[in-house]
């Protein structure tokens, strides 16, 4: 049974104003008491709706409206967020702490990519508040993140818009481009210069596995029984 808006919109502002106008009643399922059950289906739909978004894409391209692909692909993007965090109440329910972790990670880039893209739209706006409430209350704090510092020649950094050499093209990484976002390939690293700790880390999913007393920071766990690493879904 679909419980989400899912094909009832023909344009991204139908789109916009049906998640504002459900956006109370969809963050009831971001929560931990909420049944699987029900979190199951809303996943689904969310997958489904991810793939129509796609399509949108693929169509809006295709007619060479590069503005309307743009507009889609900030949809598809805030969904991504709600898919990841309600996955991350599901891995959190299942007692799979590493993953609920890494989907924590996915929902927050994709929130701050969907508060970045739409200011005018509320739930986008909410998002990112939302998801420092929900680190601050379901993970206990991480004092340290890996940082891992590269040196790259610029003629192996590829932008993935137009396949020309980063440095030289007109793209902007983390910016739209007809349904596409633009972020760069690397192709060849040349040395890691650093490792450090850090407690503000460009990845969040670069934490420490195993503290110095052995166990899984996120679980207090024997750090190799602690986490879940190999039960791993993808986003
Ligand atoms: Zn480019």
């Amino acid at each position: 049974m679909a419980t989400e808006p899912s094909n009832v919109f023909n344009t991204p502002a139908e789109f916009f104003q049906l998640f504002a106008h459900n956006w109370r009643h969809i963050q009831k399922r971001l929560t931990a008491t909420w049944s699987a059950r029900q979190k199951a289906e809303v996943a689904d739909d969310y997958d489904r709706l991810i793939n129509e978004l796609a399509s949108a894409i693929d169509a809006a391209v295709a007619t060479g409206s590069g503005d309307l692909a743009n507009e889609w692909k900030k949809a598809q993007v805030f969904v991504r967020s709600l898919l990841a965090e309600l996955r991350m109440w599901i891995a959190i329910k299942d007692n799979y702490a590493d993953l609920a972790w890494r989907c924590f990670c996915d929902a927050e880039d994709y929130a701050r990519m969907s508060a970045r893209w739409l200011p005018d739209f509320m739930p986008a706006q909410e998002q990112p508040q939302r998801l420092r409430d929900v680190e601050r209350v379901c993970f206990p704090s991480q004092p340290f993140f890996l940082s891992t510092a590269t040196i790259v020649a610029e003629d192996d950094m590829f932008c993935t818009v137009c396949n020309q050499i980063y440095a030289e093209c007109e793209h902007i990484v983390g910016n739209l481009y007809s349904g596409r976002i633009a972020s760069r390939r690397i192709t060849h690293i040349k040395s890691i210069s650093e490792i450090s700790f850090v407690d503000e880390p460009a990845d969040k999913r670069c934490r420490v596995l195993r503290g110095p007393d052995g166990h899984d920071p996120l679980t207090g766990e024997p750090a190799q029984q602690g986490n879940a690493l190999e039960q791993n879904d993808e986003i």
